[in-house]
């Protein structure tokens, strides 16, 4: 009974959510009033005049659209422990570590039992519409999460990565349990200090629970691509534990080892199925349905930088279903996949009204943009006009600007979207790319977009090798004159130097943006380099997140390099193994 009773009503979920998007702008509205009520007393607030009034026309008059670095002073005086109400009424004792692999650096951004509350009502929403379309029976998940280090800031927070925060949060256990959705794996596990002992006893718990696997899951797509390369190492390996029920010495934790112990019996049987199963794939295709055969669809984030993955995803998960799992980040979430169905590269995000305040920066009308076409610095100064919730327009472009219950009022996320449609009221987003993430030299403006596009074009070249890129990034080269763009790849295998070269000048052909092709016409900016590195350097490229307290559960490859992101430059620099230059123009 009690069992019973811990299952989502996922009939009741939907019905709340077609209630609520029937009706945005007041949903809106009232949640803007909830947040400025529940966070009036902050200092933040006090400052700006608001004075008790709550309404949409009057917070938009007093509050400035900021940006993280306009908060940090704010959120660095609430790490460090202050105990006034600085952004938020009740006191933040939560930090959170954005994944930072974009900017080179985790940002902070407060974490609170509101925010986590969203986390789950996207879960829900997102669950209830999935197990509609793919049901889902009392079985196990096979998740590829990991906690990040936690630690304690100078003030005494606690400070982990988001999805740290989640995993931590004793709500998420019983929710991911009302979705039966639970981890097949002991929380030892998830928890455990070293993130390739975790991958490992991860991928073992899986096969020992393949039976009951219903899906397979993790927070960003590739980290099911990362598991199950691993997976094509370390099998022997783990056929070699099943067998004897005796974990690999590699597993050195103790705490992970008898969390271990306590499911690992022998099972030659088990261990012979297994290897059966790996030597009848050709090429490891189809290796998820294979391994694990009631599995119903694959989850995980699938849109933007992670396009690049569902590849080699899909030749994994054979017939089996991907799923995008929703659109959120550290700063809070907004918006979740109620379209299961649909390709997952056209997958759209309905925003959820009560979860945030949420604006639009129409980038039609962006103010950077006026002073580069206009030339006229005097627009600077001009505000960005952000459209309500309600008031965005199919087929435009627009940023995100979040009013969140954790202390962030109208904050830029940086992201770029594009409504596609509307689900009653409600706007369905499609994730476009970074704002900043720009390869520019002069006047030309190719964005993460462009950069994947050319990159999936130039990888057609190598495809029809059989060899695949495994991870890409991008650098713009002013050491040179003119400047230039670095390509770099990781690929699979061996390529002849005259299909590299090929694939150069492919991606400087499919930099299609005019400034970039009139530039290059007129050697403005110098011809395109492909430097291909030595087999694992994206994977040294994580290590070096990891060291800097990023969880594998929320790592981004940073798809453009910036020339103060040192660390990271240096290691790609120092693992190039062959250069090109384009002839393409
Ligand atoms: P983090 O720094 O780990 O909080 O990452 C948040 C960022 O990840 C967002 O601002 C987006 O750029 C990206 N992101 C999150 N969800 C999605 C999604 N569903 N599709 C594409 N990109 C996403």
């Amino acid at each position: 009974m009690l069992e019973k009773m811990e299952i989502l009503h996922v009939e009741k979920v939907i019905e709340e959510f077609e209630t609520m998007t029937k009706d945005t702008e007041n949903v809106q509205r009232e949640t803007l009033k909830k947040i400025l009520e529940e966070n009036g007393s902050a200092e933040y607030l006090q400052n700006l005049g608001l004075n008790g009034r709550t309404d949409p026309q009057s917070f938009k008059a007093c509050v400035p659209v900021v940006t993280h670095q306009d908060l940090d002073p704010y959120i660095q005086r609430i790490v460090d422990g202050a105990s006034s109400p600085i952004l938020t009424g009740k006191p933040i004792t939560t930090i959170s570590l954005s994944s930072g692999t974009t900017q080179g650096r985790p940002k902070f951004v407060p974490f609170n039992d509101e925010l986590m509350e969203t986390t789950l009502q996207i879960f829900r929403t997102s669950y209830a519409f999935r197990n509609r379309e793919f049901p889902v029976k009392n079985g196990k998940a096979l998740q590829f999460i990991y906690s990040s280090k936690q630690s304690r800031t100078k003030g005494g927070l606690f400070a982990g990565t988001a999805t740290t925060n989640v995993f931590r949060n004793s709500q998420f256990k019983k929710a991911m349990k009302a979705m039966q959705s639970q981890c097949c794996s002991p929380d030892e596990v998830i928890f455990g200090p070293d993130f390739r002992q975790s991958l490992y006893c991860h991928l073992l718990c899986g096969l020992i629970f393949r039976e009951e696997i219903q899906l397979v899951s993790s927070t960003f797509a590739h980290s099911i691509v990362h598991a199950f390369r691993t997976l094509e190492q370390v099998w022997e390996e783990l056929c070699v534990d099943i067998r004897e029920g005796i974990l690999t010495s590699r597993i050195t934790f103790p705490s992970v080892r008898s969390a271990m112990a306590k499911l690992l019996k022998p099972n030659p049987e088990l261990a012979d199925l297994i290897r059966r199963k790996i030597s009848g794939l050709s090429n490891w295709y189809g290796l998820i349905p294979e391994l694990f055969p009631n599995v119903k669809y694959i989850y995980g984030i699938m849109t933007g930088s992670m396009e690049h993955y569902l590849k080699k995803l899909r030749h994994y998960a054979g017939d089996v279903p991907l799923i995008s799992a929703d659109y959120g980040s550290s700063e809070g979430w907004i918006g979740a996949n109620i379209n299961p169905n649909v390709p997952t590269e056209s997958t759209t995000y309905a925003v959820l009204p009560n979860i945030g305040y949420f604006e639009f920066i129409p980038l039609k009308e962006n103010v950077e943009e006026q002073v580069h076409d206009r030339g006229d610095a005097n627009i600077l100064s001009m505000e960005p006009k952000p459209v309500s919730l309600t008031e965005v327009k199919i087929g435009e472009e627009y940023e995100v600007i979040v009013t969140s219950f954790a202390g962030l009022y109208r904050y830029r996320l940086g992201d770029v979207v594009k409504v596609m449609g509307f689900h009653n009221s409600t706007p369905e987003l499609k994730f476009i790319c970074r704002r900043n993430l720009m390869l520019t030299v002069n006047i030309d403006k190719n964005t993460e977009k462009d950069l994947q596009q050319a990159v999936e074009e130039a990888a057609k070249l190598i495809a029809e090798e059989k060899q695949e890129v495994i991870d890409f990034s991008s650098h713009v080269d002013m050491w040179t004159d003119p400047g230039h763009y670095v390509i770099f790849w990781e690929i699979s295998g061996e390529v002849s130097d005259e299909v590299l070269k090929e694939c150069c000048n492919c991606l400087d052909r499919s930099f299609v943006d005019a400034g970039y092709v009139s530039s290059r016409k007129v050697n403005a900016i110098g011809p395109l380099e492909l430097r291909i590195l030595r087999r694992g350097t994206f994977q040294k490229v994580l290590d070096h997140y990891l060291g800097l307290g990023a969880a594998v559960s929320q790592f981004k490859t940073p798809r453009c390099v910036g020339p103060t992101n040192y660390k990271v430059l240096q290691i790609l620099c120092d693992n190039v193994v062959k250069t090109y230059f384009s002839t393409a123009f």
